[in-house]
């Protein structure tokens, strides 16, 4: 594996044609030792739950990832691809809940090639989102979402030369996924470890036994990793050990 790279947050390089985001969007350049590709990691928060979205590239082979698509915060995001050349070729989603894939068609309308991958579990509620809008009593019209594809446990994908491996991890949602890079140490967590807490399993598919299953096997994964959470600040698996007591109480 060699030395671990660093990752640098830096910003905020919004693009100069960005009237959309209602905050800076926050830019995290990953810049690996020994490799000549370069990985960029961008990220945009917003929508009515505060919803994390991550755009993935390999600068090198001009490829990106859309890592879920909240209301109302996609668009910068969008907009940067665009300006720097990647072809998106995908919106991965972490699960099926209103604010990780509101704003699907936004995506697909700018990049009608990029591949929405949706675990088959979550599928059923992205495709009647007028069940979620209405439990949680949203004023918001969300189109219903047909994903491209599902995903299965240990599925290996690729962004550009990036390898990623989707970890099936239910508990939160049926169809929860969390997207690893092995070789960077960097985990798209989704809404299984968020913002020094864990997610609900109290909604009506949650399951808090397979929760603890998946949160233990994502705190197996090496500390240094980079956890990209559906909400709240980026952290690593380290400082989650360290500090999250909810994560401790599932460990014990
Ligand atoms: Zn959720
Ligand atoms: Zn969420």
């Amino acid at each position: 594996m060699g030395a671990r790279p660093g990752i640098q947050i830096t910003g905020p390089p919004l693009p100069a044609n960005t009237s959309v985001s209602r905050q800076p969007l926050r830019l995290a350049v990953f810049t690996p030792d020994g490799y000549t590709s370069g990985m960029i990691v961008l990220t945009n928060t917003g929508g009515v739950a505060m919803t994390n979205s991550f755009l993935i590239a390999d600068e090198t082979a001009r490829q990106a990832v859309l890592f879920d698509a909240p209301d109302h915060t996609v668009a910068p995001l969008l907009e940067t691809a665009t300006a720097r050349g990647w072809e998106l070729t995908g919106l991965w989603l972490t699960h099926g809940h209103f604010d990780h894939f509101a704003d699907h068609a936004v995506v697909r309308q700018k990049f009608p090639g990029a591949r929405i991958l949706l675990h088959a579990l979550d599928q059923p509620k992205a495709r009647q989102p007028e069940a979620q809008t209405r439990l949680f009593g949203l004023p918001l019209v969300i189109p219903p979402l047909v994903a491209d594809a599902g995903l299965t446990d240990n599925q290996e994908l690729k962004i550009g030369s990036l390898a990623v491996v989707a970890l099936h991890t239910p508990g939160h949602s049926p169809g929860h996924v969390a997207y690893y890079f092995p070789q960077e140490q960097l985990l798209v967590g989704g809404d299984l470890i968020i913002g020094g807490s864990i997610g609900r399993t109290d909604l009506p598919d949650s399951d808090p036994r397979q929760m603890q299953a998946s949160v233990r096997r994502v705190m197996s994964l090496p500390g240094a990793t980079r956890l990209l959470g559906g909400h709240g600040q980026p952290t690593t698996l380290r400082q989650e050990q360290e500090h999250n007591l909810l994560v401790q109480e599932l460990l014990a």
